[in-house]
This record gives C-alpha cells, sequence and structure tokens, in this order.
C-alpha cells in the first residue's frame, strides 16, 4: 500500500515526496482512511510509529476541504502534548506537511514569554500545538480562546496525566465546539484514560499498533 492510495491530496503527497516517505507505518495506513472521512479516532500508540504523520496529514486534508478563514485569537486544528521538546518536534513537522498546503503553524509552550505568545497568537492560526497549562493561561487571559477549533488532537495523553493535567484537559474539553473532530493518541489505556476517551471522542475509530 502507498500513501497515494489513503485518499490524500497532492499538496500532501507531494510534501510526503519531499519529506523522502514513499511507504506509510501501520498506524498511518489504519488511521488516515477514517480521519480523511471525519471519524473520531483513538491511537493506541508508541512514539516511534509514525503518529505524528498518522494525525497531521489527514487533518491537513480536513481543513484544506473545509477552507475556512484564520480564526481571530483561535486556531482550527490544536494539538495538545505533553511537554515542550514534544511540541516542538510536532510542530516542525506540521510546518513540513504544512507548508505546501499553505496552512499557518504556531507551538506555544510553559518556560518562553507570555507576551510573546499573546501578540503571536493575536491573529489566530490554523494549526497550534501547545502544552495544556501555558493554552490555559492564555485563555484565562482573554488572548486566545478554542471557538475555532474544527480539529483536536491529544498526543501522549496517559504522559499528559502522568504530568498532572487532568484538570486542565478536563477543562479545554468544555471549551472546544462540540461538533469538532477528535483524534486522541495514548501508548497505554489505563482507566483514567478510557474515562477521558469518552467525554472527548465520538464513537472513535480504534487503531492500536
Ligand atoms: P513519530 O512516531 O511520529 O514520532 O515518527 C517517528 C519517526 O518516523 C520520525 O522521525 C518520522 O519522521 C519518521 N516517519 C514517519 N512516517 C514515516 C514513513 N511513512 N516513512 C518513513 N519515515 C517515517
Amino acid at each position: 500500500i502507498r500513501f497515494e492510495d489513503l485518499g490524500l491530496s497532492q499538496p500532501v503527497l507531494q510534501a510526503l515526496d519531499l519529506k523522502g516517505y514513499d511507504t506509510p507505518t501501520p498506524i498511518q495506513q489504519q488511521a488516515i482512511p477514517p480521519v480523511l472521512e471525519g471519524r473520531d479516532l483513538l491511537g493506541i500508540a508508541q512514539t516511534g510509529t509514525g503518529k505524528t504523520a498518522a494525525f497531521m496529514l489527514p487533518s491537513i486534508d480536513r481543513l484544506r476541504e473545509s477552507d475556512k478563514q484564520i480564526p481571530f485569537k483561535s486556531c482550527r486544528m490544536l494539538v495538545l502534548a505533553p511537554t515542550r521538546e514534544l511540541a516542538v518536534q510536532i510542530a516542525a513537522s506540521a510546518k513540513d506537511y504544512g507548508a505546501l498546503a499553505g496552512l499557518k503553524v504556531q507551538s506555544i509552550v510553559g518556560g518562553t514569554s507570555v507576551n510573546k505568545d499573546r501578540n503571536k497568537l493575536h491573529r489566530g492560526t490554523d494549526i497550534l500545538i501547545a502544552t495544556p497549562g501555558r493554552l490555559l493561561d492564555l485563555i484565562d487571559q482573554k488572548a486566545f480562546n478554542l471557538n475555532g477549533v474544527e480539529v483536536l488532537v491529544l498526543d501522549e495523553a496517559d504522559q499528559m496525566l502522568d504530568l498532572g493535567f487532568i484538570h486542565a484537559l478536563r477543562q479545554i474539553n468544555k471549551l472546544v465546539p462540540a461538533d469538532r473532530q477528535t483524534l486522541f493518541f495514548s501508548a497505554t489505556m489505563p482507566k483514567a484514560i478510557k474515562e477521558l476517551v469518552s467525554g472527548y471522542c465520538t464513537n472513535p475509530v480504534q487503531v492500536s499498533v
């Protein structure tokens, strides 16, 4: 099976060509078609399986199709990650894949200037990668909102719980539009994660690698 067979658009296929990827990994094969159809996804996968592209590539095509404007002080796709290192890594991938599709990518993480983040986010962005704490700080300050979110990704949800983000995640779930698409990733599925999944996802396609 090739990327061409999964239903991705030309700009995304071109970005993959530039990266030199020719074969989708198992999680990419399983996740990309249902995400393109607009389904919610529960991915049980570790880092190193190619999960970043598994959620980023079809989401980029969902954004291309919906073709909405960048919302003021908001984003169209929100990716939540546990650590700044992971957020920076996801943002780099998102830029590689999103550039040819003309999408604006930004990231905000703890430990940097909040004022800079406020200015940066004022005009909104297509794709935002954030750690939950810093994101809620900006929302509390009315510098950002989640009203524009069409696609929501939780990456390494079990790590986010281990780092004490449960309250932040419950809060964020109340602030995103009810009709957004949710892609939920975790390496493990303890009870607390299952509860979080049932709050965040609607009838998700489950993919396990
Ligand atoms: P991830 O699990 O998303 O952290 O990805 C693990 C590594 O695999 C990253 O360095 C990616 O650049 C790389 N990768 C992802 N998908 C593919 C693919 N289809 N072919 C080759 N390398 C890939």
